[in-house]
């Protein structure tokens, strides 16, 4: 899987964050992933509580994400994500 971009946008339309599932209005700043995986191209929509959270992790480029699994991570993680934080 290879990243092309990753980048800041602000929204045209509504989208939803893949990494907490929620529902961002357009106009909001929310960073886009683009992935070219197996020929095959996909885009993201991160909003910045999420961008954050995957920012602190070393190795989420080596994880596919399932929609909404970020968030998930970390909650049950949230103990280890703020120690590193610090
Ligand atoms: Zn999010």
């Amino acid at each position: 899987m290879d990243q092309l971009t990753l980048k800041i946008v602000k929204t045209r339309q509504p989208h939803n964050c893949w990494g907490c599932t929620k529902e961002f209005p357009k106009g909001t700043e929310m960073t886009i992933s683009v992935v070219v995986d197996q020929g095959e191209f996909s885009s993201s929509y991160w909003c910045e509580e999420c961008n954050e959270i995957m920012n602190n992790l070393d190795d989420w480029n080596d994880d596919e994400f399932l929609f909404g699994e970020l968030r998930r991570n970390y909650e049950e993680d949230n103990n280890e994500v703020s120690m590193c934080n610090l």
